[in-house]
């Protein structure tokens, strides 16, 4: 039986949406606060979670990070309009999908068999420990990387900042998040950090890195690696 745990701290909403996934035929746990719902995230396997982001004692923002730590359910958040969306998105907190208040119980529903639907389809991801591409090799196990054939000499950062660019070539990828991947999230710093180390990448892996075409600007937004 498909499990979803809810976690929302208004009684109303709460046994709204339980009532209405129970009809549906889904085994529905349900938490009041973050904290009861970090628990109840860490004493079973749920296929899914509803997590609403303004919960008392763990806000929801930081209950879905947890989540995402250790386990691979989706996650769907509720959501006031406006800033939150933003810190849902931005923030990279894990969500799978959001909903905004108020909804109606029919676009609710849906959200949750499609966010079902399409974790059921995903496949596992593929381990990977080497990426190749245009000529550049990286063995993301022993932490070496060549360029046609021949050596790179890349300090950790610069690996770790060339592996996440190629792991998503053709992709534009912000500068915070590169910041947040790379560095961390507790990085404090700003994103000229990652620019520095972007020169410093060009200067060992384009042919003329005062005219980059691997690791292009993307004006505005960030960076992206040509495949
Ligand atoms: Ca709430």
């Amino acid at each position: 039986m498909t499990s979803i745990l809810i976690v929302e701290d208004e009684a109303v909403v709460r046994d709204m949406l339980a009532l209405n996934l129970q009809a549906e035929g889904y085994d529905v746990s349900t938490a009041e606060d973050g904290e009861a719902g970090l628990a109840a995230s860490r004493a079973a396997a749920f296929d899914l979670v509803v997590l609403d982001v303004m919960l008392p004692r763990l806000d929801g923002l930081s209950l879905c990070r947890l989540i995402r730590k250790s386990s691979p359910a989706p996650i769907l958040m509720l959501t006031a309009r406006g800033t939150e969306v933003d810190k849902i998105i931005g923030l990279e907190s894990g969500a799978d999908d959001y909903i905004v208040k108020p909804f109606g119980l029919g676009e609710f529903l849906a959200r949750v068999r499609a966010a079902l639907r399409r974790a059921a389809s995903a496949a596992p991801p593929p381990a990977r420990d080497r990426l190749e591409v245009a000529g550049l090799t990286l063995d993301l196990i022993a932490r070496r990387a060549a360029h046609h054939g021949e050596e790179l000499k890349l300090t950790h950062k610069e690996f770790d900042l060339l592996a996440e660019l190629m792991r998503n070539a053709g992709a534009v990828l912000t500068r915070d998040l590169l910041l947040q991947k790379v560095w961390g999230y507790d990085f404090v710093g700003d994103s000229r950090t990652v620019d520095v180390h972007i020169r410093w990448l060009r200067e060992k892996i384009e042919a003329d890195p005062s005219q980059p075409a691997r690791i292009t600007t993307v004006r505005g937004v960030g960076y992206r690696f040509e495949g």
